[in-house]
């Protein structure tokens, strides 16, 4: 059985993380945010340690330890009773990241729409990215060259998901908006997925 899903994209700043975890406040909607499973990892811990290196050089982690960190992240979820795929819809945000994680995850996850947050701005990013640094005491967020690095990043490796899954459940959303005007274009489209 496959997952019933939605995913939030848009590049680094865009406000998936904003948006997904107000979505996973409503019932039936389990909310997954991969770069937090990943900062929920043991700093000392292999995978930690993996995820460090990547992310402190603004790159993707390998998609297979990802994926795998992912599937297990799910099915703790499930034991757990948090996430129930019978009757929850997954949101998720970050993940997948590349064309090949669209590809492992497509006997998995039954992809209903898409939400791409757009900010055609990059300065606009830049600068999110930059107060979240002193917010989250996110080290990735911190330094200027590394923030261009992971625009480029999400440019290259990313971006091409959108064409994997199809335009047709593309919805594109304008992300330099007020939150609430965000999540207002998003729900408009989440009651009938
Ligand atoms: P953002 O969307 O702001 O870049 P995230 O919290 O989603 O931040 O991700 C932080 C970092 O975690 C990424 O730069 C990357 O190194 C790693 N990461 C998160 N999700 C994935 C994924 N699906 N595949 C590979 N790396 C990932």
């Amino acid at each position: 059985m496959k997952y019933r899903t939605i995913l939030l994209f848009g590049a680094p700043g865009a406000g998936k993380g904003t948006q997904g975890k107000i979505l996973g406040n409503i019932p039936n909607y389990f909310h997954c945010a991969c770069g937090d499973v990943f900062r929920n990892l043991k700093a000392d811990s292999q995978i930690g340690r993996i995820f460090l290196e990547y992310a402190n050089r603004g790159e993707l982690v390998p998609d297979e330890p990802t994926v795998e960190l992912w599937s297990q992240f799910i099915d703790n979820s499930k034991k757990a009773g948090r996430f129930n795929p019978d009757t929850d819809t997954l949101i998720l945000d970050g993940i997948p990241r590349s064309v090949h994680q669209a590809e492992m995850l497509k006997d998995t996850l039954d992809v209903r729409a898409i939400f791409y947050l757009r900010c055609p701005n990059m300065d606009k990013l830049v600068e999110r990215l930059q107060r979240r640094a002193l917010r989250e005491n996110r080290l990735d967020d911190a330094n200027l060259d590394i923030i261009r690095h992971r625009l480029k990043t999400y440019e290259r490796e990313t971006k091409p998901v959108l064409n994997f899954y199809g335009k047709g459940i593309v919805h594109k959303i304008d992300s330099t908006q007020t939150p609430a005007k965000v999540l207002y274009d998003i729900l408009r489209h989440v009651c009938k997925v």
